[in-house]
């Protein structure tokens, strides 16, 4: 970990949370942050669209983050059942997750659809989490690296840089599975990712931008995980929605 990349842990609600998850467990994260000593990581929340307003209200004076779980790539318009990049921003979002392998699969979004979001995400200066990983027939095939390297390349947007992108690294068999990659092996797709990045971007920016490992981390393998050298935090789905696990996987992050 350099020490120029301030770790973040993310959670991903996905489609779980009613208003008792507010008090249950938005309101227990903010008060762990807000009232404990100073963290060494970065902690952000991303719950279904229907609770980013009281959630957005509890956090607006906290330093837990908010962010998006999908945002259109048109700024508004005749797009039902979609919310904008500024419907987020509005509703006091600093970051939004794009590509989510879940997405890539149920609603058949692309690279260049994940680029165009993307686009539209910095045009509102959220920060655009782009999620990228290979299915576990690519594994087995050997063809990860190829893959998230093609991710990569075609879902970034113009204008990416260290402060408006950050990269998810899910593989899609370890998504909610309890399966992970070993250590070695996330370490190596990290350091590709940061290579691609390097060419796509620049090298600075590349050595600058956080990195997310995702897929069934928890309490239990988060200290190894998130001790690789290119390893800058977490995309937590199962785990986030127990404060007690999401705040443990945060502590494990090197200071
Ligand atoms: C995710 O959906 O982004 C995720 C990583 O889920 P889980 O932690 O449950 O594997």
């Amino acid at each position: 970990m350099s020490f120029e990349r301030r770790p973040l842990i993310a959670g991903n609600w996905k489609m779980n949370g009613l208003i008792n998850s507010v008090d249950n467990l938005a309101c227990i994260l903010v008060k762990k942050l807000d009232l404990g000593k100073p963290t060494h990581f970065d902690l952000l929340i991303c719950p279904p669209s229907t609770l980013l307003h009281p959630i957005g209200v509890l956090t607006e004076k906290s330093n837990l983050l908010l962010g998006g779980q999908n945002c259109h790539m048109a700024k508004h318009g005749a797009h039902t059942g979609e919310i904008s990049a500024e419907m987020l921003k509005e509703l006091g979002c600093s970051h939004v997750i794009l590509g989510h392998s879940e997405r890539r699969t149920d609603f058949y979004e692309t690279n260049k659809l994940v680029k165009a979001k993307s686009e539209s995400a910095l045009a509102e200066n959220l920060t655009a989490i782009i999620c990228v990983g290979e299915t576990e027939e690519e594994y087995k095939r050997g063809l990860t690296g190829g893959v998230v390297k093609k991710q990569i390349l075609d879902s970034i947007p113009e204008g990416a840089s260290a402060t408006n992108i950050i990269i998810a690294y899910e593989p899609v068999w370890a998504i909610g599975t309890g399966l992970t990659p070993t250590t070695q092996e996330v370490q190596e797709v990290h350091a590709l990712i940061r290579k691609t990045l390097g060419e796509k971007i620049s090298i600075e920016e590349s050595e600058r931008t956080r990195l997310l490992y995702g897929g069934s981390v928890k309490p239990s393998n988060s200290v190894e995980l998130m001790g690789l050298a290119d390893v800058d935090g977490a995309l937590v789905g199962g785990a986030s929605l127990s404060g007690v696990d999401f705040w443990a996987i945060a502590e494990s992050c090197p200071k």
